[in-house]
């Protein structure tokens, strides 16, 4: 039976990246070789990683002077090395999830953080609009997708200080204006490659900045000079990165993929909006994610969540069910997922129907 991978992350990455990371796993470059075995020094890898940042800046139009870095840690150590680097005094966060809370508890080990906003209370269920965001702040801190509560913000802020970004599950998915921020970062194991490498696009000029000393592995300079190459980077996620990026130029580049993915989302959302056995999370429709698609079982129907999810895992639909703090439902579409298996989801979603409406 095909399997269906609607998992949040690590999550479906595109069959090419699959193939061609194993192909180099086992035989790297032709050199007999297996990538993992291989120096990170040597001519092949340094080709990777030259191309893999080539590839990070032309498919997001980077500008000249920010760096691409691949860095280990996941996105959850860069909570913590924004606020060593950038944070003088104080440093303003949106809190929209508990991606947000995490960061946010992160750099107040470093100074003040003020929370603009916060949708905590309503178990992050929309995007607070209304908020002002300090002029006298370091920086302003956001998550662009709520990988677990299925909500987005999907606009570029315009401010005077820099803006940071978390976009682990949303990376590749939209055009985004890179140079209206500060630093753009994520785990890879969404859009990207295997978990094990965090991608930080960061504006050169925007380090040196504070007072404190920095530990030398925790001071984005130290990976700015050494070319993200200071020490051993994760070889095989920078590896299997590069065949993504390689088969999101293929495939048209991010443009063609904001499109196929608002389409996709389209698909799945309009389903749980005219399906009565089930209902979306998310309180505002403009606030709904693109990538994680949370849905519970509508009034009157709530008895057969267990029911739904033995159904739905039975007809090959794999990971779809809800993190613990909102319930339900959650169908990860990221990049990598086909209409198809959002079809299929579908499918089931009206057999369901039938059966019990
Ligand atoms: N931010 C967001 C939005 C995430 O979804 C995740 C992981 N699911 C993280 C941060 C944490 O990433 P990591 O596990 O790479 O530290």
């Amino acid at each position: 039976m095909k399997k269906h991978n609607f998992s949040a992350g690590p999550s479906i990455l595109p069959q090419f990246t699959i193939e061609k990371t194993a192909e180099g796993i086992k035989d790297f470059a032709g050199s007999g070789l297996s990538v993992m075995e291989v120096s990170h020094r040597g001519k092949d890898f340094v080709a990777v990683m030259d191309e893999a940042q080539a590839l990070f800046r032309e498919l997001l139009n980077i500008p000249e002077d920010y760096s691409v870095l691949f860095l280990g840690g996941g996105a959850s150590l860069q909570f913590c090395m924004i606020p060593y680097n950038l944070m003088s005094k104080k440093a303003a966060y949106l809190n929209t999830g508990a991606w947000s809370a995490k960061a946010i508890k992160e750099a107040k080990f470093f100074g003040e953080v003020v929370e603009v906003a916060s949708s905590k209370d309503t178990v992050y269920n929309y995007i607070p609009k209304d908020f002002e965001v300090p002029a006298d702040a370091d920086y302003f801190h956001f998550t662009s997708n709520n990988t677990i509560y299925g909500t987005q913000i999907r606009k570029d802020f315009d401010l005077d200080i820099p803006v940071v970004c978390d976009m682990s599950s949303d990376i590749f998915s939209r055009k985004i204006d890179v140079s209206k921020y500060g630093i753009i970062y994520g785990g890879a194991q969404k859009n990207l490659a295997p978990a094990g490498v965090a991608f930080v696009i960061i504006k050169n000029d925007l380090v040196g900045k504070v007072d404190r000393a920095i530990p030398t592995m925790l001071n984005y300079q130290t990976h700015i000079d050494g070319g993200s190459m200071f020490n051993t980077p994760p070889v095989v996620p920078i590896f299997a990165a590069l065949q993504t990026l390689k088969w999101l130029k293929a495939n048209g580049g991010i443009e063609a993929m904001e499109k196929i993915n608002e389409e996709k989302a389209a698909l799945l959302y309009d389903e749980i909006d005219r399906n009565p056995v089930f209902k979306g999370t998310v309180l505002n429709k403009e606030d709904r994610s693109l990538m994680n698609v949370c849905f519970i079982m509508n009034d009157g129907y709530e008895a057969l969540e267990k029911e739904f999810l033995e159904f739905a895992t039975g007809k090959g639909m794999s990971a779809i069910k809800g993190h613990r703090s909102v319930g339900g439902f959650r169908a990860s579409i990221y990049n990598a997922m086909p209409k198809s298996s959002i079809q299929a989801l579908i499918d089931c979603m009206q057999e369901f129907e039938k059966k019990h409406a």
